[in-house]
């Protein structure tokens, strides 16, 4: 990879704001008049994940969060917020909970590795792994980082499904799914791993499924 200065990056932007007037006239003034994206996006901050390019989705298409290995945590005012803004104000239809293979939160997380303040953070990645230790003991310990990322994505899916912004957009009638998905950072394709919830009476069934998937793609 190229040496990149910081300097270089004003450089950048000022071609690709160019190249896209000029692919696009007018895209930047419509941009300012509206954001209505139909897609949310929690991910892992890693460097390596970055949602608009996996996707292909353009500026104004999808809402982003991320944070160390895609927790979303009951009290955390920050992922909930944006939660609820993309809920309550910009009405997304989709919200995507999404993992990484080779994820250092989690790898940190199933190797008991310190590395700091975060290790708080982390905790609540340990508490999945401890929750399904019978599950990752069932499988062989080289695939086991990866499995502990589908079981995360699996239970952040359900802490997004019970927060006071879905209870209450569900109990409304409005239309949003919850998605858990995982990224491979060796093939650069995204594994849906049927975690996919639309109501609040469909979490339980979904969770179980999606568990049993996760002990079949890896043992
Ligand atoms: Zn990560």
């Amino acid at each position: 990879m190229p040496d990149i200065q910081i300097h270089d990056l004003f450089a950048h932007n000022r071609a690709w704001a160019a190249q896209m007037e000029r692919d696009r006239p007018g895209f930047f003034t419509s941009l300012v008049k509206q954001q209505t994206p139909k897609f949310m996006w929690i991910g892992c901050s890693d460097s390596r994940v970055p949602a608009n390019q996996i996707t292909g989705l353009e500026p104004g298409e999808v809402f982003v969060h991320r944070n160390v290995a895609n927790v979303v945590v009951h009290s955390d005012l920050n992922a909930l917020s944006a939660i609820q803004f993309a809920v309550d104000m910009l009405k997304v239809e989709h919200i995507m909970v999404v993992g990484h293979y080779r994820c250092g939160g989690v790898l940190a997380a199933l190797n008991n590795q310190r590395v700091g303040l975060a290790d708080n953070w982390i905790r609540h990645i340990q508490d999945v792994r401890d929750r399904h230790r019978g599950i990752l003991e069932n499988i062989a310990p080289e695939k086991r980082g990866d499995a502990l990322v589908d079981l995360n994505v699996i239970e952040q899916v359900v802490n997004v499904c019970v927060s006071t912004v879905m209870t209450d957009a569900w109990a409304k009638g409005q239309n949003v799914t919850i998605h858990g998905w995982a990224f491979g950072v060796h093939d650069g394709l995204l594994q849906d791993l049927h975690m996919t919830v639309s109501s609040h009476d469909s979490i339980e069934p979904v969770y179980r499924a999606a568990i049993e998937g996760v002990m079949a793609t890896h043992s």
